[in-house]
């Protein structure tokens, strides 16, 4: 039988981390088979068919920026696009997309198909090989391939995991529950049952969905509509709007009193609150019957009615995911204004499954007990397509790099989200599903969503992540905006010219003596691309991606120079590497708790150790003098 069975990296698992773990790794010319139950649904989502967010689009850029595939599918799919914090200041601006479902699926599962050294191979995955090792760091097994349900053998040197919420997968619907992936698919339980018999500390979260509804149940006269902005963003660097398909609105309808009563008046029915669900929900996205309670002065929450697509009827409302019986959702959905008649499509529920403390993970998302197995996605306590997709990358990455023997790479917390988001989870761990927020990052005003390419696409380069095509785009923008800052340093308004006269106009400044266009730009009031028009309108047509990053550069000059210059002091001490082999109790002068820390943690830097809940700085100093006795 002539089959290939033999790969350089073998990926579990087609949802959002998966997809882009195959794609990073192949990209960098590994070997690699995406395993997945289903080709039909690579790329789905699986709850809300929206792309990005307040940190979460920050995610996607830097996944595109590294050359990934959500940015562009996102683009190819979204219907309804806006730019959230738009009146704040840059650091916090964010991309959200409204996508088509199905679009969004054929624009991953067609950039999967052409990219060369990825096989695709449908076939749920029950069990790892694994062989015994020595001197793997702290790892007494390799992990070297994967069996499948019918048997098969594929082997691998790495192996990436990105199983999302289907590992012994459990779906609520009130008193009714069943085994399951999500709704429709079948739950991963030989895989899991595998895994909880290796040394992964595992735990159980849950999450839940709405109820869908047919639009054309749902009176629409009666909502507010909401459009997407305009301009419109667009999410790919090499992205544009014509990338986009027709765009559609949104609505809004809201909770009411009725509702809330519906939802208290069955309160014991949600397997929430009888205590058939043990895992924890998400904080930030709470099912209704949790906002009831928690926040029982509100009376009222608002529901925003997002289409599911161009070319399908239902409509996903998000704000009322529950776990409540059926027959509880039909009544407080129609108790809604505009869905007095509504009909549900699907009914809402919440899953349970099974996750892994990211605390047992390297900074490349390697195990640190499996050698070669990575873990990548929900499966480490994370929620959402981007938090997934972002881990996917550095995993898929890091598999083919360790199987050609090259160093991991995982950007740092000052150079990128994703850096912040794998340094959380593998320090802190996390307790409840663990999504992104521009808050987690301390060096917000550095990691922005326009820059994410100059922070980012260098390095991809050199990693083989970005292509020539994406290279020449960004090598082109990096050059025509050094030449506009340098440009910028030599243009001058004179007081009493034409050209003072039009700023006057445009923005109510009057000069007093000449001023440079440099120091113009940090005046709030100033745009550079009106300023432009005035001195310099050849500048004024360079494309608005260029004229944005100088006009951001040059106004928060002063700033970004601080910011970097806090950075750089903090690098110096917090990339010093801690060996896995460090004896802590013979670190002198640590408390018996930080000691323990230490030692459960297994921190690879000082930085890692410095960000344990409950490391003081005092504790972090005792380790350096320890590290300095020792060399
Ligand atoms: P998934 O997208 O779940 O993909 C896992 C993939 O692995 C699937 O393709 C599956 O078929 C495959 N697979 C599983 N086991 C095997 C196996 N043994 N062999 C081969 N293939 C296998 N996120 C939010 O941000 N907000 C929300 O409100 C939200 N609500 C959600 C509600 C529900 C009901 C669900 C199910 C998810 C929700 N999510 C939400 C989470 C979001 O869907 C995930 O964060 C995201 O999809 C995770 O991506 P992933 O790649 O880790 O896993």
């Amino acid at each position: 039988m002539q089959y290939p069975t033999v790969f350089d990296v073998i990926v579990v698992g087609g949802g959002h981390a998966g997809t882009e773990a195959a794609l990073a790794a192949a990209r960098t010319g590994a070997s690699t088979l995406l395993l997945t139950h289903n080709i039909d649904t690579l790329g789905q989502m699986s709850c809300n068919p929206a792309i990005g967010g307040i940190g979460k689009g920050h995610l996607v850029r830097e996944i595109d920026a590294l050359g990934g595939a959500m940015g562009m599918a996102a683009d190819q799919a979204g219907i309804h696009f806006r730019t959230l914090n738009s009146r704040k200041g840059p650091a916090v601006r964010a991309t959200r997309a409204q996508a088509d479902r199905q679009l969004y699926r054929v624009a991953i599962r067609k950039t999967l198909e052409n990219q060369p050294n990825l096989t695709l191979f449908q076939q749920a995955v029950d069990d790892l090989i694994l062989t015994p090792v020595s001197g793997a760091g702290s790892a007494e097994v390799q992990v070297t391939g994967v069996i499948t349900q019918l048997g098969v053998h594929f082997h691998a040197r790495s192996v990436v995991m990105t199983v999302g919420t289907f590992l012994a997968g459990k779906i609520h619907v009130g008193e009714a529950n069943h085994a399951g992936g999500r709704a429709g698919d079948p739950p991963a339980m030989t895989l899991a049952h595998r895994l909880r018999e290796m040394p992964f500390e595992t735990g159980r979260l849950k999450t839940g969905t709405p109820p869908r509804i047919d639009g054309r149940t749902i009176d629409y006269s009666t909502l507010q509509a909401q459009p997407g902005d305009t301009p419109r963003p667009v999410f790919s660097y090499l992205g544009s709007v014509d990338d986009h398909p027709e765009q559609v609105h949104c609505h809004i309808t809201e909770t009411n009193q009725r509702t809330h009563d519906i939802i208290q008046n069955n309160l014991h029915r949600s397997p929430l609150f009888s205590g058939d669900i043990e895992g924890v929900g998400p904080r930030y996205c709470p099912s209704i019957e949790d906002k009831v309670v928690r926040f029982a002065d509100k009376d009222s929450h608002q529901v925003f009615i997002e289409p599911e697509g161009l070319n399908t009827h239902e409509v996903y409302p998000n704000g009322i995911s529950t776990s409540l019986p059926f027959d509880v959702q039909i009544e407080y959905v129609q108790s809604m204004r505009g869905f007095e008649k509504a009909h549900i499509t699907r009914p809402g529920y919440a899953i349970e499954y099974d996750f892994f403390d990211p605390r047992g993970l390297r900074a490349s998302l390697e195990t640190k007990t499996v050698a070669g197995l990575y873990f990548a996605g929900q499966i480490n306590g994370t929620t959402g397509y981007e938090e997934a997709a972002a881990q996917g990358l550095i995993a898929g990455l890091n598999a083919a790099r360790q199987v050609k023997g090259l160093d991991a790479w995982t950007p740092r917390r000052d150079e990128a989200y994703i850096g912040v988001l794998i340094d959380d989870l593998i320090t802190r761990g996390t307790r409840e599903p663990y999504r992104m927020f521009t808050s987690r990052a301390e060096y917000r005003l550095k990691l922005r969503e326009d820059n994410a390419d100059l922070r980012l696409t260098e390095l991809g380069r050199h990693m083989g992540l970005v292509n020539d095509s994406r290279w020449q785009a960004f090598s082109e923008k990096a050059e025509a905006v050094e030449s506009l800052k340098a440009t910028l340093q030599g243009l001058w308004v004179r007081k009493d010219t034409p050209e003072a006269a039009a700023l006057n106009e445009h923005t109510g400044l009057s000069l007093s003596r000449e001023r440079r266009l440099t120091d113009l730009l940090k005046m709030p009031e100033v745009r550079l691309a009106q300023l432009l028009e005035i001195v310099s309108p050849d500048l004024a047509s360079l494309p608005a991606q260029v004229i944005d990053q100088v006009e951001i550069q040059g106004k928060y000059a002063g700033y970004l120079d601080r910011q970097q210059a806090d950075i750089d002091k903090t690098l110096t001490q917090q990339d010093i590497v801690l060996s896995d082999s460090l004896d802590y109790a013979t670190v002198g002068g640590l408390s018996n708790e930080v000691r323990q820390k230490f030692t459960e943690h297994r921190p690879g830097t000082i930085g890692q150790a410095s960000r344990i809940s409950g490391v003081t700085p005092a504790a972090i100093s005792l380790l350096l003098v320890h590290l300095k006795k020792q060399s």
